[in-house]
């Protein structure tokens, strides 16, 4: 069996697709395009991440995660969950999505074979999420996380984004949903990718080791649980309840030294790292007579020129979250 890995040693086998830089969301810190645009030409085909997968799964590598922009907008997204999952025999196949639109798509997602979602909600209050999303409704969000649970996928991962004067106040509540349900709710640090002014970014930024010492001053010392090491997340519960609490900080604990990803942007670049803006175009190879072993050349390229370690500090950035794939 083939491995695709990266000059530092790093085995790269996690592939993270943008499939539209379109959103129904606004979220504070993200800057997607709104959901009235048309996918802008040249967006990713259905056809063009079938042959993505199909390399990158002859390089080694065995897990695809749908993103955005929100994946949802693409009506073609249980077809290509259904192509990595069925024809390029991917065994973790997953999606990142807000949940604004899952309700109603979940059974033919769930039916072309999707394995695992993870769901971003930034607070809990109807008010706080509206706010933090830029109108996002947040009954239509838990009507998916509920779907999501009653589908018994596990574990449901539930993302929040603290940002300072938009949601840091309802991360005790965020962490109260842990006590029924057996989710695991996960606090990421602001990373500097929306190119927001930098005085306004370190204003919002709250570090997890913050996060955590608000959220132990209202419950008590969070227990450990173990943690997988190539996981981003450092995972804890509060003692007694079935449900866990997650802390990913890229910024103030970069986890660079185990990443295993590579991404496609909604534009067709290979992305070797998030935190560094260099890409790699990937138009020749979709449009080579043979697709897929001149798709593979460019992974290796990729793989060759992946950092050891991203840029956490805030820079001005050419392309945002969206079309990178977060
Ligand atoms: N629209 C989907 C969603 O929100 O789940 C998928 C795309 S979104 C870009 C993927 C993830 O990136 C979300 O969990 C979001 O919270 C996170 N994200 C976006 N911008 C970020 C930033 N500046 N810093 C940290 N995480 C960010
Ligand atoms: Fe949309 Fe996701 Fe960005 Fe929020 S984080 S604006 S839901 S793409």
């Amino acid at each position: 069996m083939k491995s695709l890995i990266d000059q530092h040693g790093r085995v790269v086998r996690d592939l993270r697709i943008s499939v539209t830089p379109r959103c129904n969301f606004k979220c504070s810190y993200c800057d997607p395009l709104g959901d009235g645009y048309k996918d802008p030409l040249g967006t990713v085909s259905v056809e063009d991440v079938h042959h993505v997968v199909l390399a990158a799964k002859a390089l080694g590598m065995d897990s695809v995660r749908f993103t955005g922009g929100e994946p949802l907008l693409r009506k073609e997204l249980p077809e290509m969950a259904y192509n990595a999952k069925h024809r390029a025999l991917i065994p973790d196949v997953s999606m990142t999505t807000n949940a604004s639109l899952l309700k109603r798509r979940l059974p033919e997602l769930l039916e072309a074979g999707l394995d695992r979602l993870n769901i971003s909600l930034d607070a809990v209050d109807p008010k706080a999420f509206s706010l933090a999303t830029g109108g996002g409704n947040i009954k239509q969000v838990w009507a998916g996380i509920e779907a999501v649970m009653e589908a018994g996928l596990k574990p449901v991962k539930i993302n929040a984004v603290v940002i300072r004067g938009v949601n840091d106040h309802e991360i005790t509540k965020l962490a109260e949903l842990t006590r029924d349900l057996p989710l695991h709710v996960r606090y990421i640090e602001y990373m500097h990718l929306n190119n927001s002014d930098v005085q306004s970014y370190y204003h919002a930024f709250v570090s997890g080791s913050e996060t955590k010492s608000k959220l132990e001053a209202t419950f008590g010392e969070l227990e450990p649980l173990a943690n997988d090491p190539s996981a981003p997340a450092r995972l804890f519960k509060v003692p007694g309840w079935p449900g866990a609490l997650g802390f990913i900080n890229p910024v103030s604990e970069p986890f660079c030294g185990a990443c295993s990803r590579m991404r496609l942007t909604s534009d067709a670049k290979i992305r070797p790292c998030l935190l560094t803006d260099r890409e790699l175009d990937l138009r020749p190879a979709l449009l080579a007579d043979e697709p897929i072993p001149a798709i593979q050349d460019i992974f290796l390229e990729a793989a060759h020129r992946k950092v050891r370690s991203g840029i956490t500090t805030p820079l001005k950035r050419p392309r945002t979250m969206v079309a990178i794939g977060g």
